[in-house]
């Protein structure tokens, strides 16, 4: 009888019970005490921290690392929060090999970065794990401000106009808060329903209601939310995804990475979660690398990613490229899909073509590649769907099909500022969007300052 990796087509239970909690373990375990106090000491502390420079957050990161030296972890994790509320999911999930730790002067000298990205997790969890709020909220200002989308944006807007005294309201569309944290990030990454544990320390300052299955467009309109508050705050991430436009595409099997992820990250029993045997993901950023480390740490005999340029193209970072690899992943390059082959509306191969480069545009060549596969992932960016922004009495530009905003944040529409994945500027990742929300909210809190009168008592 066939068992295991041996089932055919996309099913559930490929490994023994156990693999799955070994497989789905912490990505870098933390640091216990003894380990952090040898890593903290190997700072330079230089003076003018070109890891700073790179932090998108801008965390004092030769300060918290000096408190950490001298056993004040406690310290370390204010330092860290004062700048990014979300240190702690950060510490996880930052792609440090891109950020502060490429631009450590030890990995410059030695190719050996001080391990910040660990040591801001070691001086968070201690923080977390003792409950201890290092923010309280001043007087109530009288000001009320809604925010759209409880993701790192928005939650770090949030907390921030929480600081300055405001009532914030959270209107989040799906059943929990967290955005990608909770439903996008690798479940090797965050563990222990870490996501959850934060949106709680988070909301713990106090000042900020969260209403879940609340969907902008749906269950309330843009121009309602601006007229009873004071300001708005858009953290809405992107909900959709570009098609793979490869002929019969519709055919069981053919599956949005994302979704995929989301619902791996949802589920309670991993064995239950079925997979295919022979995996294709279609990409070349973090999406694509996530859904193909997981599909193979659920058991999957072959998997493949497929990206349409070449290895330095690829948005995922070079220690990504390698974590895949190690897990046992095939990464091909120069190869774009062409057409779902399927039987009885399943499907059961890829057929790709080659590409190469003529000038600066990239062509396929005509030659083409067959590869079996019961499960095809795409992973070809997400798209921002701008529903509910337009409605009557609202009117939200957009740029590059996503929300288009000034140096502050600010929207098109008078009194709504956007940040996040779903704005034109930056990159997409959680520190980014921590960033953006962090500094809507200061310029969202300038902006009542200045106008005394509350949304109640607005003309
Ligand atoms: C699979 C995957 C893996 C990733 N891995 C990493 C990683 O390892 N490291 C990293 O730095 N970045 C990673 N990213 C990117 C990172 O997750 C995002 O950049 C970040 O979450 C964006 O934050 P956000 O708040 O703008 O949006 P989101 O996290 O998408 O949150 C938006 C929130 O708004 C809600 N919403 C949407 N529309 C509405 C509406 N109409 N009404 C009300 N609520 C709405 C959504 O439900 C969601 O909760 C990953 C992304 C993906 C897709
Ligand atoms: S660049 Fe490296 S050594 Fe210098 S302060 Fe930052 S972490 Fe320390």
């Amino acid at each position: 009888m066939a068992t295991g990796h041996f089932k055919e087509g996309i099913a559930a239970g490929r490994l023994p019970a156990d693999a799955y909690a070994d497989n789905f373990a912490d990505l870098h375990p933390p640091l216990d005490h003894h380990e952090a106090l040898v890593e903290a000491d190997r700072c330079y502390f230089c003076y003018d921290a070109p890891c700073m420079q790179a932090c998108p957050t801008s965390i004092d990161i030769p300060m918290f690392i000096r408190q950490i030296a001298t056993g004040n972890a406690l310290g370390a994790a204010k330092t860290i929060f004062d700048q990014n509320i979300l240190g702690g999911m950060c510490a996880r999930v930052c792609p440090t090999e891109t950020l502060c730790e490429e631009a450590c002067v030890r990995e410059a000298a030695e190719g050996k970065p001080v391990q910040i990205g660990r040591l801001q997790r070691y001086a968070t969890d201690v923080a977390m794990e003792e409950q201890r709020q290092f923010y309280h909220r001043p007087d109530r200002s009288g000001k009320k401000v809604a925010v759209v989308g409880a993701g790192p944006a928005g939650l770090a807007c949030a907390h921030r106009l929480a600081l300055h005294g405001h009532d914030v309201t959270i209107f989040e569309a799906r059943p929990k808060a967290g955005g990608l944290n909770e439903y996008g990030i690798a479940a090797y990454k965050s563990t222990d329903d870490f996501a959850q544990a934060e949106v709680d320390y988070v909301t713990g300052i106090g000042g900020i209601e969260i209403k879940n299955g609340m969907a902008l467009g749906r269950d309330v309109q843009l121009a309602d939310l601006a007229g009873a508050h004071d300001a708005v705050f858009l953290g809405m991430g992107l909900g959709g995804i570009n098609a793979l436009r490869a002929e019969g595409e519709d055919v069981a099997g053919v599956e949005n990475a994302v979704d995929f992820i989301s619902i791996l990250r949802q589920t309670s029993d991993l064995a239950a979660l079925p997979v295919g045997r022979r995996v294709i993901v279609i990409g070349g950023g973090m999406t694509a690398i996530d859904a193909a480390v997981q599909s193979k740490l659920l058991g999957a005999e072959e998997v493949t990613i497929c990206y349409r340029r070449g290895k330095e193209d690829m948005n995922a970072s070079l220690f990504e490229q390698d974590l895949a690899a190690a897990n046992g992943v095939v990464i091909r390059h120069w190869l774009q899909p062409k057409r779902v082959i399927s039987h009885n509306g399943r499907a059961t191969a890829l057929e790709l073509e080659y590409t190469s480069m003529e000038g600066d545009r990239l062509t396929g060549t005509g030659e083409l590649l067959t590869l079996p596969a019961d499960q095809i992932f795409k992973a070809i960016g997400q798209t921002f769907v701008a529903a509910g922004l337009n409605g009557a009495g609202a009117g939200i530009e957009l740029e590059g099909g996503r929300i288009k905003v000034d140096a502050e944040g600010r929207t098109t529409m008078a009194r709504v500022w956007a940040g996040g994945d779903c704005i034109h500027a930056g990159e997409d990742l959680t520190v980014t969007s921590v960033a953006q929300g962090r500094d809507a909210a200061e310029s969202i809190h300038r902006a009542l300052a200045s106008n005394p009168v509350t949304a109640n008592g607005r003309a």
